[in-house]
């Protein structure tokens, strides 16, 4: 990320409540168990996303998907299995199109037709919004905020679309020192975000964080429809 991207992110987030713009979680009181909270983007994919989703349930794990509504609607399966296990699923457009060649009106478009297509397969819209590459302008991000709804970056990123083995992803993790409140960014239209959960379970990461979704960080709450507008 540039330099200028950077700074803006750091001023904007410094401004703006945290659940409008979410880019890490609370950081933890002493008291309580610290939590991570895992994020896996342009899925759903049919043979990685339901490995990840087994991987999940046998460490009792809780995720936010960020799917792309024209693959949710490929796999509706899937999607209703992400709802079903506890998952949060969170809106990443309907075709991940080119932030630098999307006007305002087509991203908001994309946004409103995959959550449209989330309340038609689980009964209710996303509470929170990815942006493709996390990239966003003014007109989109204030866009977004009218029509209800958040938005979640991170601010861990282990790059996994650049791996190329599973021995990259067990690397990375022998160097990961969880934070409370960490949001990890991940992907499951690859398998290393499969070989990412179970290396941290190995390596008792679970033990000592708990999971969380993006939206208990957020405080949004469940929207039954796209133009129900979040109170803050
Ligand atoms: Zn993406």
């Amino acid at each position: 990320m540039g330099l200028l991207r950077q700074l803006t992110k750091t001023i904007l987030t410094a401004c703006v409540s945290r659940r409008r713009l979410l880019t890490r979680g609370p950081i933890p009181r002493r008291d309580v168990q610290p939590q991570i909270a895992l994020t896996f983007d342009d899925g759903p994919h049919p043979e990685f996303t339901p490995r990840l989703l087994d991987v999940l349930a046998d460490r009792r794990l809780t995720a936010t998907f960020f799917v792309i509504g024209e693959l949710a609607e490929r796999h509706p399966d899937i999607v209703r299995r992400i709802a079903a296990e506890g998952h949060e699923l969170g809106n990443h457009t309907w075709t991940h199109s080119e932030p630098s060649q999307t006007s305002p009106r087509q991203f908001l478009n994309e946004v409103r037709r995959t959550d449209e297509l989330l309340i038609e397969l689980t009964g209710a819209a996303s509470r929170t919004m990815r942006p493709p590459k996390g990239e966003l302008n003014w007109s989109k991000l204030s866009g977004l905020w009218q029509c209800g709804q958040n938005v979640a970056l991170w601010n861990v990123d282990p790059r996994d679309y650049r791996m190329t083995s599973a021995d990259d992803m067990t690397a990375w993790c022998s160097t990961y020192e969880p934070c409370g409140g960490d949001i990890l960014l991940m992907h499951d239209n690859h398998p290393w975000a499969i070989t990412a959960v179970a290396t941290m379970g190995s390596r008792g990461v679970f033990n000592r964080f708990e999971t969380t979704t993006v939206s208990e960080w957020t405080g949004a709450v469940k929207r039954s429809g796209v133009a129900v507008a979040i109170q803050t």
